[in-house]
């Protein structure tokens, strides 16, 4: 008999009132593994440009690679379309499931490709169609059928090069949007104990738990870190006090930048786009309504805003210290131009690298040369007088002082609490993997 491999993408079954694509692996790697397949990785979670202005909650799509018996093949993929269609919120406005099996030992290059584009960029339903046709791969889509875009995406990214992985535990669906039962002094033991292999475990500014979603999705608590032993060692040191249904260990490009794509000039930077991009900061930073900070920087082919909101944290507040004259490099998603607010096309910063600092440079009046009071100005060009000892200086002139800069050169980046799945936390700086040497754990998921 022979043996096939078979790549199963799933894609957008979840709404904001229920579900998660990731529920749904975890319910078909039981199922599988019941028809004796072999996984040859963990279950892939691949998160799409987080910039599409339709995306699902996460934007995040999910991909089975498996080895099997051929004759088992229509069995595994009948036990997929049963699940999705019996799990996914379909009648949810918005909620567009796909599926897509691929068979073969490798992904070929236009479907990898298609993958990147995916996740940094915005793709069409159609060009997908056409690679699905031309690879001879099946399809499933329910209403708009979109979701086969991010499915198809999820088979294509391999995760060849920098990857992490996810733990996630679920809950018992009685308990589902209740309030989670997640001990929080286990998890500062748990991040002291595990890092920096695990990250954005909570947020030190907030002393916020991070490891514990809001909504009503099943999810119970996820954590993520560099190898499948420690985000499972990390999550036995988690305390819960509610039952957990299921659990299983993800690969996935959380945590590591995959969406930003390097732009050259300013000019070439396009709406929903998440970009890093290089300029000099054209005039000093304003703050609005809400304590956000706007700033504007240019390059020879032209001027665009960045942001930096309120909730960014450290992010905001290095950006408040930038002054006209700074070169930096800005990582962010790229918001359309909004008439109703009069807001141009604008870089929502996710990151901020200050490359280069202009002197901070503020003019004073000099001190009178007999006294050392500082001089009253008698009006412009009129030269100074001394408000002590009554001498007139019609000829001095200003002095610059360069004061001090607040801000030093490097990275800033959005405090964890209000990082996307896929910004690269600073704590990750320097761990990146170059290579993906698959080795699955013994327990890797449960039940
Ligand atoms: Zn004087």
């Amino acid at each position: 008999m022979a043996i096939k491999t078979l790549h199963i993408g799933l894609d957008d079954t979840d709404s904001p009132r229920m579900g998660c694509t990731t529920y749904i692996a975890a319910l078909l790697v039981e199922k599988l593994r019941k028809i004796s397949v072999q996984f040859i990785d963990y279950p892939n979670l691949i998160r799409l440009n987080p910039n599409v202005p339709w995306k699902t909650r996460g934007n995040g799509a999910l991909c089975l690679r498996i080895k099997c018996e051929e004759n088992s093949l229509e069995e595994i993929k009948e036990n997929v379309i049963e699940t999705v269609e019996e799990k996914s919120d379909l009648e949810h406005e918005g909620t567009d499931p796909g599926i897509v099996f691929f068979q073969g030992s490798r992904i070929p290059k236009e479907i990898r490709k298609f993958a990147r584009e995916t996740i940094t960029g915005i793709v069409k339903i159609g060009d997908a169609l056409k690679l699905l046709k031309h690879f001879k791969a099946e399809a499933v889509g329910y209403r708009t059928a979109r979701g086969i875009i991010g499915s198809l995406a999820a088979i294509g990214e391999t995760l060849r090069g920098d990857h992490t992985f996810e733990f996630i535990a679920y809950r018992k669906s009685e308990n589902y949007g209740k309030k989670r039962q997640v001990d929080p002094k286990s998890v500062i033991e748990m991040d002291r104990a595990t890092a920096p292999y695990t990250f954005n475990n909570f947020d030190k500014e907030t002393n916020r738990i991070l490891i514990t979603p809001r909504g009503p999705d099943p999810i119970l608590f996820g954590i993520r870190g560099e190898s499948p032993e420690i985000v499972k060692k990390a999550a036995e040191m988690i305390r819960v006090f509610e039952p957990v249904e299921r659990w299983i260990i993800f690969r996935t490009n959380h945590g590591t930048d995959a969406h930003l794509k390097p732009v050259q000039r300013l000019s070439e930077i396009e709406p929903y786009h998440p970009v890093i991009v290089r300029g000099e900061v054209a005039e000093n930073p304003k703050i609005i309504p809400g304590s956000h900070v706007i700033f504007k920087i240019k390059d020879e082919s032209g001027v665009i805003d960045c942001a930096a909101y309120e909730p960014t944290g450290t992010l905001r507040d290095a950006a408040v210290q930038l002054i006209k004259g700074d070169y930096v490099e800005v990582y962010g998603g790229v918001k359309p131009p909004s008439l109703p607010l009069n807001r141009p096309i604008t870089i929502n910063l996710e990151k901020l690298r200050v490359l280069r600092l202009a002197p901070l440079i503020v003019y004073q009046n000099p001190l009178c040369p007999k006294c050392r009071k500082r001089l009253k100005s008698m009006g412009k060009d009129k030269g100074f007088r001394c408000e002590k000892c009554g001498s007139r200086f019609p000829n001095l002139k200003k002095v610059a002082l360069k004061l001090e800069r607040k801000l030093s050169k490097g990275i800033y980046i959005v405090s964890p609490r209000s990082q996307r799945h896929l910004t690269k936390p600073l704590i990750r700086y320097g761990m990146e993997k170059k290579a993906s040497l698959i080795r699955m754990i013994p327990q890797w998921s449960f039940p």
